[in-house]
């Protein structure tokens, strides 16, 4: 079977890294708090968009994009399968947010912390390809990431597909090289994990960006917490992936923790 040249790339890439750990990491409130405003300010765009698309009220619209990111992963994967959306407009409209400067919020010493993780690192998100790569270059650590597997990547043939799909992580998995006991996944979105963990990837679950968690800038408990069996780690900060043995054997139990008692 001939293999394009990206192919061969990635697969001398992965030999070059063989046995190295491999983070993967989702992107709004596991990097950087999304909640903060990035994404009151995409909600309102898509909710504006779905309101013209549908020709409904705000409310209806809301409650759609609701049902829609509750069954899909994602807003758009909906609207492209029952409202014929063009996806890359639907894209490029919700995520016209200009300077994001001032919308950007992460941890102090984002760069330090990522950068000094050992192994290969990935960006999966269901954000659009220059989204996450404008908050990764305003975050100053783009050039920290071996790639950006963004929603554009994640589609299968003609289908839009989005995490937590797990035909398409699959897929995205075999692409990239990524040897699933390798692996570690780094995201905010505790459903999204349960898929991750049946494919066996070792899982954190990062809280320390959901909105429940900055209430009032303590350390308080998100709703609904504990740590479920498909959870291996529960961390409030970024800094803490270092406590985790990343060439950990991979058919060890998954019962540490890194959340605070
Ligand atoms: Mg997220």
């Amino acid at each position: 079977m001939p293999t394009s040249r990206t192919d061969r790339r990635l697969t001398l890439h992965a030999r070059r890294h063989a046995g190295e750990p491999i983070w993967l990491f989702d992107l709004d409130n596991t990097l950087h708090a999304a909640s903060f405003a990035i994404f009151p300010a995409i909600n309102r765009l898509m909710t504006d968009y779905v309101e013209r698309i549908a020709n409904t009220d705000r409310a209806s619209a809301d409650a759609l994009r609701a049902d829609y990111t509750r069954r899909y992963g994602a807003t758009l994967v909906g609207l492209v399968r029952h409202h014929a959306v063009d996806p890359r407009h639907f894209l490029q409209e919700v995520h016209t947010l200009g300077d994001l400067g001032p919308l950007v919020r992460a941890e102090r010493s984002l760069a330090a912390i990522v950068r000094t993780l050992p192994g290969r690192k990935i960006i999966l998100t269901n954000g659009p390809q220059a989204y996450a790569r404008g908050v990764l270059r305003t975050l100053g650590i783009e050039r920290l990431f071996e790639q950006v597997i963004a929603i554009e990547q994640m589609q299968g043939g003609h289908t839009w597909r989005a995490k937590p799909d797990l035909n398409m992580l699959r897929q995205v998995l075999r692409r990239a090289r990524i040897n699933p006991a390798q692996a570690i996944l780094v995201e905010d979105t505790r459903g999204h994990l349960k898929s991750y963990k049946r494919l066996g990837l070792r899982t954190v679950w990062m809280v320390g960006h959901l909105p429940e968690a900055r209430r009032d800038g303590t350390r308080q408990a998100v709703k609904g917490t504990g740590r479920p069996h498909y959870v291996d780690y529960r961390i409030h900060s970024l800094k803490s992936l270092h406590r985790i043995n990343p060439r950990r054997n991979p058919c060890a139990p998954a019962v540490q923790t890194t959340s605070p008692p």
